[in-house]
């Protein structure tokens, strides 16, 4: 076997992906960049095909095709538009899997299907001006009142926010705990009195998605709509980050097979009009680290991937999932998500080199496609971060024996 294998039901899903994008993305990728809009009627044909909401269970309206299926599609998507790939992560990674992972069966009936079948689409929010890669220390507060809480504070850099009906944010809600059991996470309705979305973000990248900020000026919040339970917004937001960062390294991959797609089919024209850029040592060389970094990133990505997989449905299914175990989850999705994200902008690197002033272009698709890759170093954490989860795990797991589980 050369390449790796899928179940015969994600192959035909892939194939079903690769058609769709062939057809709806590929000829608004560049437009949505350039006029910087959400394509509404794309985000709504992504909703129609099941693509955003692919792991949520079927009782849920889900399409059940869990964490692989969900990595095929944006690595497939990822390809070609971040912007896309982007949208879609946002609402699986982020919203769709701690709904299904943590939700009340209420939570689930109400929020999770409108995300899978009312076409209703979802954002979360936990950076604040004060708090990005250091996500302890969110303002944002939550105060009791009766059976509500309200809500004070904001978030900013919220991808989707501008398009969504559902919202999970993170607050506040016992300062003296800090993260063991100070913050919770709340489902947030886009209507609720006392909760706005803010300006759009104008970005270097991902020009065809909306990011904004979350303002809640006294949102009243039902108590029913809090998820994971009181105290437990740090669990629910590290268990989110940690597994979506795994299958968000397949958008990176495909970003980086997408590039090297294109390198190729430029060099074999431009070798065929001057003869000579086809035997380029440099040009060859430049395929060939791609080729080799997009080839082991495959098997690290999908590898990753299928432990998320298992990860998520242990803990939906509410089994014991050992501190072990969490643990070498969230060095692996580090590793993934790190070094597939810079196997992507070393290829859009080189890509831009080998097509020099037609790179350069806009108008072209590369340009648009390196400026779009970056991102995947930043967002979900950046690589600083992932770096650190790798190093603290390898260097200090296991040194202490008595570890809580
Ligand atoms: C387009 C876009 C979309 C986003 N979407 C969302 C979203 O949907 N929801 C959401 O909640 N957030 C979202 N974010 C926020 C994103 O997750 C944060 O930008 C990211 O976590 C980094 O936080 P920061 O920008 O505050 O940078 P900072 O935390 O201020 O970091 C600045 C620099 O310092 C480095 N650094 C910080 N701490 C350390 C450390 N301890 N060791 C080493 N280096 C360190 C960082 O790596 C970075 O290079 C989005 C951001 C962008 C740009």
């Amino acid at each position: 076997m050369f390449e790796l294998s899928f179940p015969p039901e994600l192959e035909f899903f892939r194939d079903v992906v690769k058609e769709f994008v062939e057809k709806e993305v590929i000829p608004v990728a560049e437009e949505i960049d350039s006029k910087e809009y959400v394509p509404m009627k794309l985000v709504r044909r992504l909703g129609e095909l099941g693509i955003l909401s692919l792991p949520a269970p079927s009782e849920y309206g889900g399409a059940d095709l869990g964490e692989v299926g969900y990595a095929i599609a944006l690595e497939e998507i990822g390809k070609v538009s971040n912007s896309i790939a982007t949208i879609v992560g946002a609402q699986i990674g982020l919203v769709v899997n701690p709904l299904w992972i943590f939700g009340t069966e209420e939570q689930k009936e109400k929020y999770l299907v409108a995300l899978t079948s009312k076409g209703k689409i979802g954002a979360f929010g936990l950076t604040e001006p004060n708090a990005g890669s250091d996500a302890a220390s969110i303002q944002t507060t939550a105060v009791r009142d009766g059976d509500e809480f309200i809500l004070n504070g904001g978030k900013i850099f919220t991808t989707n926010a501008g398009i969504a009906d559902i919202f999970i944010v993170f607050a506040v809600t016992d300062p003296s705990r800090g993260v063991r059991g100070g913050i919770t996470s709340f489902i947030v309705e886009k209507g609720f009195p006392g909760f706005k979305v803010g300006v759009e973000e104008k970005k270097l990248g991902i020009r065809g998605t909306s990011t904004a900020e979350l303002i809640f000026n006294n949102c009243r919040v039902p108590e029913e709509n809090v998820l994971g339970g009181i105290g437990n917004g740090f669990k629910v937001a590290l268990t989110t980050l940690d597994g979506g960062r795994g299958t968000l390294s397949a958008c990176a991959l495909g970003q980086a097979e997408g590039i090297l797609e294109k390198m190729v089919h430029f060099v074999r024209f431009r070798g065929k009009l001057d003869g000579k850029t086809l035997h380029n040592q440099m040009i060859q060389w430049r395929i060939a680290d791609t080729a080799m970094e997009v080839e082991a990133s495959k098997y690290l990505v999908y590898q990753t991937v299928s432990l998320v997989d298992e990860y998520y449905k242990l803990l939906a299914s509410k089994k014991h999932v050992s501190r072990d175990f969490r643990e070498r989850l969230s060095r692996k999705t580090a590793i993934a998500k790190a070094y597939v994200s810079e196997v992507a902008t070393r290829a859009m690197e080189r890509a831009l080199q080998i097509f020099g002033f037609l790179g350069y272009l806009e108008g072209l698709g590369i340009e648009r496609m390196y400026r779009d890759s970056i991102i995947t170093e930043i967002y979900e954490g950046t690589n600083e971060i992932q770096r650190w989860i790798i190093a603290r795990d390898i260097i200090f797991r296991g040194m202490n024996e008595k570890k809580e589980d």
